[in-house]
């Protein structure tokens, strides 16, 4: 369908590399013996396990429960026992290990009772959400935001737009553009499942031109669902960073999200194409997320592809299934060349926002030592949001956080554009991700300083309170004290009165 566009500033017209990892159908994973599974695979709390080593467990079976309200639980990806609860290395630039739980697979692969559900009509959207939040499902896009939040807007917003994001505009990743090609029903589903969650007037497929198929397959889908007819599929330019939540809102609605503000603030809800798919899997079939599509691509992959993988498959044995050559220790790629982060070992799982691992790019520079900068301009002009990089660059550099505020860092959605531009070769988000994390950091040790400052001065108030109240007391006891004497005093004297007088009498 064609619709008036807006656009965005900047950006880039990047080689897409995607025709390597999209010449097979989607093909499945073999289960390993092993599933490693993080605790934490979503913005918020971690999960909490709630089960010992040593347990039985079935597929699709609660292995970690949701803690405090961003956050949501954690489901076996296939049948076996428990091994183990404890360290383990996860998928982080940082090289970090984190709490995962271990299951060794008994090759059964048997799943819990699944209630399938046809007919969802009957269900409230509060019903809707708590079954979202109950089987696990975070955004697929990358950023691994428990769903049922966004599918929350609350009273005080309203939503008039649900897009969802076929965009994938990143060079190499495909698991969107196929998930779109083979299980468009299935999307349909979940996006039937968040129209009634969210009660939306107008609901947006936005797909780039690049991805003729993946738009057919779409359109005959929507072509079959009579209750989604106020949904419509519009193509959009290819250019990055398209599939980004703001510039997509800018170009489908020539609306521009506020500052630090959300999408929310002005009716808009974003969600990835295969987050729909997960949510009509859960609600329409009684499934938990327990997999993903994930984009195995790059130079050195043998057999390039889209592969549904079980989480906590570690990422060695994709690897391997997929003949990629690497030598030991080689750093490969998770999510893609632009908005992704390289990771050194593979004894990793797959998790949740695990989208693309991509080894070898093809046009990858020999990395240099950055050159000073030369003032040329070209980051600003690459920016997407109108940021002054190479200002923000030398304020992140001599850590002058309080100035890299002014200059609005925290708009900067890290798409990478500017250090791509560069000249001198600056890894100008590197220095951005710093500054985020140290300003964070610092904001966090404020917090916390100011929550003890406020627990110290309630401490003394209770204090001075509770004294206050002691010698109110002791004050209330000693006039008691001396009023019971004086009360004695008079009653002897008063007796003693008496007996002289009785005695003078006698
Ligand atoms: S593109 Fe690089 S060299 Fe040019 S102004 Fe920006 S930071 Fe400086
Ligand atoms: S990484 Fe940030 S500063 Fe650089 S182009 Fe993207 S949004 Fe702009």
């Amino acid at each position: 369908m064609t619709q008036a566009l807006g656009s965005f500033p900047g950006g880039l017209v990047l080689s897409g590399q995607k025709k390597r990892s999209t010449q097979t159908p989607i093909r499945r994973m073999p289960l390993t013996k092993i599933l490693v599974l993080p605790l934490q695979q979503h913005i918020g709390e971690p999960a909490v396990a709630i089960v010992e080593i040593g347990e039985k467990v079935l597929k699709g079976q609660k292995i970690a429960a949701a803690e405090g309200h961003v956050s949501v639980g954690l489901h076996a990806p296939s049948s076996g026992t428990i091994t183990a609860v404890g360290e383990h290395p996860i998928p982080h630039p940082s090289g970090l290990s984190a709490t995962c739980i271990t299951i060794e697979t008994d090759g059964e692969d048997r799943w819990i009772d699944r209630q399938v559900n046809e007919d969802i009509s009957q269900l409230s959207s509060h019903e809707l959400r708590q079954r979202i939040r109950e089987a696990g499902i975070v955004g697929l896009g990358g950023a691994g935001f428990p769903s049922f939040i966004k599918l929350n807007p609350g009273i005080h917003h309203h939503v008039e737009t649900l897009i969802l994001n076929g965009a994938e505009c990143e060079p190499y990743i495909t698991c969107d553009d196929m998930i779109m090609r083979e299980r468009a029903q299935g999307i349909m589903d979940g996006i039937e499942v968040m129209q009634l969650a969210l009660n939306v007037k107008n609901c947006v497929i936005a797909i780039e031109d690049n991805k003729p198929e993946a738009i057919s397959a779409m359109e005959l889908a929507l072509a079959s669902r009579t209750q989604l007819k106020n949904t419509k599929v519009v193509v959009i330019p290819t250019r990055y960073p398209t599939g980004s939540e703001k510039q997509l809102i800018q170009v489908l609605t020539g609306k521009q999200v506020p500052s630090r503000g959300l999408t929310l603030d002005i009716g808009i809800v974003l969600h990835n194409v295969g987050t729909a798919y997960a949510v009509g899997r859960a609600i329409k079939h009684g499934e938990p997320l327990i997999s993903r599509i994930v984009t195995v691509t790059g130079k050195d992959v043998k057999h390039a592809g889209n592969f549904e993988t079980l989480f906590g498959t570690p990422i060695h044995e994709l690897l391997a299934f997929c003949e990629t050559k690497r030598q030991a220790e080689e750093p490969f790629i998770q999510g893609g060349p632009m908005m992704g982060y390289n990771l050194a070992g593979d004894n990793l799982p797959v998790t949740k926002t695990a989208n693309c691992i991509l080894v070898g790019v093809d046009d990858a520079t020999e990395s240099t030592t950055p050159l000073p900068c030369i003032r040329c301009g070209d980051c600003a002009d690459a920016c997407p949001v109108s940021l002054l990089p190479q200002q923000l660059y030398w304020h992140s550099r001599s850590k002058d956080l309080e100035k890299t505020r002014e200059y609005n860092l925290f708009d900067c959605i890290e798409c990478g554009c500017c250090s791509y531009v560069c000249p001198s070769q600056i890894p100008l988000v590197q220095y951005f991700r710093f500054a985020k994390t140290e300003t964070m950091n610092q904001e966090q040790e404020q917090q916390k300083s100011d929550h003890a400052r406020i627990r110290h001065d309630n401490r003394q108030e209770r204090q001075e309170r509770e004294r206050l109240e002691k010698a109110e007391k002791q004050r209330k006891r000693k006039a008691a004290l001396a009023a019971s004497k004086a009360a004695k005093a008079k009653k002897e004297a008063e007796a003693a009165a008496e007996t002289q007088t009785d005695k003078q009498e006698t």
